[in-house]
């Protein structure tokens, strides 16, 4: 026998048993990304690696040990790994703004996207080398009020397919003015406890100070005594920072201040926010993040230009509606159309005229006995079967109630109301 085939390793098949929590997830974004006024936009799913070199920072993960290189055709000039699959669609968005002149709309721009993202990590649960995000940006506001509106919205997203318990975790990583001063003192402090520090910290140490936050089997109490940010931030930022946070009181949003959130990625500025489950801090990862990103414009070569924005894991949201049972809302009922003899025409016929009336509707193709294509209808989750007979000529057809056995001949005009009412 030839060997089977598999799927990547860190990939994952949606598969239909899943599809129904990924569909609200998906609804609720897409509805609440027209309630709250933006716009769709699409970017390719592979880019320049200088793109993600450049506005993630050499040092990030994303880019360090996660890009997913991708190259051209063998013999082509790109046949060595020019391109990399999108990690996060920040900096492809941000690359799009400028390249197509956007700074001259009316803005500021508020962009949404949904898509996937790919990341050359070590899989595990939860961490995927292919993963879905709903993505939002805003371009061209310096906040405050647009970093809270963006947290209450992510708020409101999680709330909405059922995750009542996602709280957000907020925290300023300050500026180009202030981050110096507190990058130098993380310097000071974890430089006296190396022997403390994992490798890969000592060697963020050099690169990326903020980022010794960030690892996982960082020592609480090391990590409890670190300098915060939020001490020292400038004047401006400090203030920026109060803002967004008696805003996020006044909507009533639940926070916390967490100083160890500084986001793995190099251009976040200011504001950054992270949403877990509420308890189950530590032991699970983010939900969905994002933070200001008010240097990355001009890093890109376009004009200094300052943006928000955030992105929500599809896959972990999924994850934890599944964990918490969420209950979803019924899908539509269901209709088969069967019938007896070599009619086939007529039942897709009569499936099309109910369809039209907007049922969801599976027609047997088979010339089985009836009785059997009646229980293959049950089995596949019908509610009712419409069945086909020789009264189709006078308009009239079968209805049955497959939960209740119940049957009688009614018009083909009124199986819809029936049914839907
Ligand atoms: P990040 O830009 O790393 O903060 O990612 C934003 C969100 O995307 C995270 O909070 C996760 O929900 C999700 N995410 C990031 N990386 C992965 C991954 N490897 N697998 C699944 N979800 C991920």
């Amino acid at each position: 026998m030839t060997s089977k085939i598999t799927a990547p390793r860190g990939t994952r098949d949606l598969l239909p048993e899943d599809a129904p929590a990924w569909e609200l997830a998906e609804a609720v974004a897409r509805d609440l990304s027209r309630r709250y006024a933006f716009e769709r936009i699409e970017i390719p799913l592979f880019e320049r690696v200088e793109l993600f070199a450049r506005g993630l920072g050499e040092s990030s993960d994303a880019v360090e040990k996660e890009m997913f290189r991708v190259s051209g055709a063998a013999g082509s000039e790109e046949e060595r790994a020019e391109w990399a699959l999108r990690p996060e669609p920040t900096a492809g968005i941000v690359r799009a703004f400028i390249e197509h002149g956007m700074h001259v709309r009316p803005g500021p721009l508020r962009v949404t996207m949904i898509g996937p993202m790919f990341r050359y990590d070590r899989p595990q649960a939860g961490r995927y080398r292919q993963f879905s995000q709903w993505d939002v940006e805003v371009i061209g506001d310096p906040g405050p009020a647009v970093d809270a509106e963006l947290i209450e919205l992510a708020h409101r997203f999680y709330a909405t397919v059922g995750l009542t318990d996602a709280v957000a975790h907020v925290n300023s990583i300050g500026d180009a003015k202030c981050r110096p001063g507190y990058r130098q003192a993380l310097i000071d402090y974890f430089g006296q406890h190396l022997d403390r520090l994992t490798e890969d910290s000592r060697r963020r140490l050099e690169v990326n100070p903020l980022r010794v936050l960030d690892d996982k089997q960082l020592v609480p109490e090391l990590a409890d005594g670190a300098p915060k940010s939020a001490d020292h931030l400038c004047d401006e930022c400090r203030a920026h920072f109060r803002a967004v946070l008696d805003i996020l009181d006044a909507l009533k949003v639940r926070y916390v201040v967490d100083h160890r959130l500084v986001r793995g990625l190099d251009y976040y500025t200011r504001t950054t926010f992270e949403f877990v489950i509420a308890g189950r801090e530590g032991q699970q990862q983010a939900l969905g993040g994002g933070g200001r990103y008010d240097g990355l414009a001009e890093l890109l070569g376009g004009r200094p230009t300052p943006g928000i924005g955030f992105g929500i894991g599809l896959d972990r949201t999924v994850l934890a509606m599944e964990e918490q049972d969420v209950t979803l809302p019924p899908g539509a009922p269901l209709v088969a159309v069967v019938g007896t003899g070599d009619d086939q025409p007529d039942r897709l016929a009569v499936a099309g005229r109910l369809r039209e009336a907007g049922l969801r509707v599976r027609p047997d193709g088979s010339g089985r006995k009836l009785g059997k294509q009646l229980e293959a209808a049950a089995k596949a989750g019908a509610g009712w079967a419409v069945i086909v007979g020789d009264e189709l000529g006078d308009g009239m057809v079968g209805l049955k109630d497959l939960a209740t056995g119940e049957q009688e001949t009614v018009a083909l005009d009124e199986v819809p109301p029936r049914i839907s009412g």
